[in-house]
């Protein structure tokens, strides 16, 4: 193909992508609706109530529960699956009950309410030189909607979220504040970390700290079939390795056959006061744009894909904080359309699937034109103990899939089949899948994934019998 054409393609695919965007702003919720960022799932609900004071939040849950309503809890909103809120209830907004309360630079603790967010707490503690030892990728969540869900990221040497936690009150269905630790009504410890706010509010958390460490970044492009032996020799075989994150090829010419691998390494370089600057999210307007391309065609897929190559390869060699690597860009990523939703699904499987998984989930996406996946990435992630909805039943490699359908029932059933194909998929390799999004997994597949989950939501029962605090995902899979 002549490069006239080429060029005359992709300003054409640029032109669409540009008018597209502009054309398909969505419409805004009808008032007394609420819904969460995948905008699936718009609900009547009674009323939003702010949360800023331990009594007043006490007073909001005996209130509700006086006038016969449920409660919901709601910290940035960025679950998927109604997780925040219920039909006809009251939503407890978090996002003001967020001071820091006390930072212990000696036995490196922070205290926060749990409506702060990690970039809150990284405020505070960016100054002593400490920085998290868990989060996301990036900081824009909430302490308390992080530990609902036991959130992982690039961390690969400090467990899950939940091992990082020392102790937590929480504000439970009968309106009182108790204190839930490993030796403090311990046996509630499991469930309300990773319990999706079925248990009760989470107020006070102190979490453990570690240094604000500088890394070299190292990036790497690798086939597939290469990437877990290079990541058990190079990366966790490494102590210098100190987090990492992947990305699988979604692009039509590569499709599922190459990773660019990007390693954060110990260095000896000392840390500089420029360096410990906290960065903001300036995501550009091209990388948006490059997304934006891959959502409608195939050569945009490609082109995005090379343009990751550029990105990625363009940052080997460069310094980056603990604390920036824990901040990464995700405004580029935000989507608002009248017709689609960007959706994000996680799969996990055992370090020693990944070759044979991929090997399945390539040949079944081949076939699966219904599907428009837009991105991949890779994390790692420890085996966890201590939760009981535990997705990390051993040392696994996660996979965050970016997916694009319609929202209209045909959509949405049709998104449905393919996900829950793969989601069986996943199963097959001895898998778990990620509880915070839509729901498009049946129940029996959470109960194949999660095999604590009856034991899950009898416990539920017994801890909340009025059903005080619900939301949509309880009724969708607990009820
Ligand atoms: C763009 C994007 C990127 C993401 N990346 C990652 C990632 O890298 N790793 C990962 O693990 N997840 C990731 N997620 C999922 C996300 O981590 C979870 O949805 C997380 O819960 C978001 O925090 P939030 O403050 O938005 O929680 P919310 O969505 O507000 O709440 C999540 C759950 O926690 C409950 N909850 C909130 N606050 C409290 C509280 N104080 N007490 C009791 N229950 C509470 C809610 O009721 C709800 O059930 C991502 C999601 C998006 C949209």
């Amino acid at each position: 193909m002549g490069k006239k054409i080429i060029v005359g393609i992709l300003l054409l695919t640029v032109f669409f992508t540009v008018f597209h965007t502009l054309w398909n702003k969505p419409a805004p919720l009808k008032s007394g609706m609420i819904d969460d960022v995948g905008h699936l799932l718009p609900t009547k609900i009674d009323r939003v109530v702010k949360g800023e004071e331990v009594e007043q939040l006490e007073k909001i849950v005996m209130n509700a529960k006086k006038q016969g309503k449920t409660v919901s809890i709601a910290g940035q909103r960025h679950s998927q699956g109604g997780h925040t809120y219920y039909k006809d209830g009251v939503v407890i907004d978090l996002k003001s009950f967020n001071k820091v309360k006390k930072v212990d630079p000696v036995h490196k603790t922070v205290i926060v309410e749990s409506g702060a967010t990690w970039g809150d707490i990284q405020k505070a503690i960016n100054p002593y030189n400490l920085a998290l030892k868990v989060t996301q990728s990036q900081e824009i969540f909430s302490v308390g909607g992080s530990l609902s869900v036991n959130a992982h990221g690039r961390d690969i040497r400090n467990h899950s979220l939940a091992s990082t936690v020392n102790w937590f009150t929480l504000l439970t269905p009968e309106g009182k504040v108790i204190k839930i630790s490993r030796t403090e009504n311990s046996d509630l410890f499991s469930y309300v970390l990773g319990g999706y706010g079925l248990f009760g509010v989470i107020l006070e958390v102190e979490l453990q700290l570690t240094n604000n460490e500088l890394y070299k970044v190292e990036t790497k492009t690798l086939d597939t079939n290469q990437y877990p032996d290079y990541f058990k020799k190079n990366v966790l075989g490494n102590k210098d390795a100190k987090m990492h994150i992947g990305r699988i090829s979604v692009a039509p010419d590569h499709f599922l056959d190459q990773v660019y691998a990007i390693n954060y390494m110990d260095t000896t370089r000392k840390i500089s006061d420029s360096d410990k600057t906290l960065k903001e999210d300036h995501s550009s307007f091209l990388p948006k744009l490059a997304l934006g391309m891959s959502r409608t065609s195939d050569i945009g897929k490609d082109v995005f894909w090379k343009l990751q190559y550029q990105f990625i390869h363009s940052i080997n060699g460069n310094y980056e904080t603990r604390n920036n690597v824990m901040r990464s860009e995700s405004k580029f990523m935000e989507f608002g359309d009248r017709q689609d939703t960007q959706v994000l699904q996680e799969f996990f499987v055992p370090v020693h699937e990944f070759v044979p998984y991929i090997d399945d989930v390539r040949d079944y996406l081949q076939y699966e034109n219904d599907l428009n996946v837009l991105n991949i990435t890779i994390r790692y992630v420890e085996k966890d103990d201590e939760t009981v909805m535990n997705y990390a039943k051993e040392d696994m490699f996660a996979f965050v899939v970016l997916i694009q359908h319609g929202r209209d029932k045909e959509s949405i059933q049709s998104a449905t089949k393919a996900i829950q194909k793969w989601t069986d998929i996943t199963i097959d390799h001895h898998g778990t899948y990620y509880l915070p999004y839509y729901p498009y997994q049946s129940k029996e597949e959470m109960l194949k994934a999660y095999p604590r989950t009856e034991e899950f939501f009898k416990k539920k029962r017994e801890f909340d019998p009025d059903k005080v605090f619900m939301n949509t995902f309880y009724e969708n899979y607990g009820e």
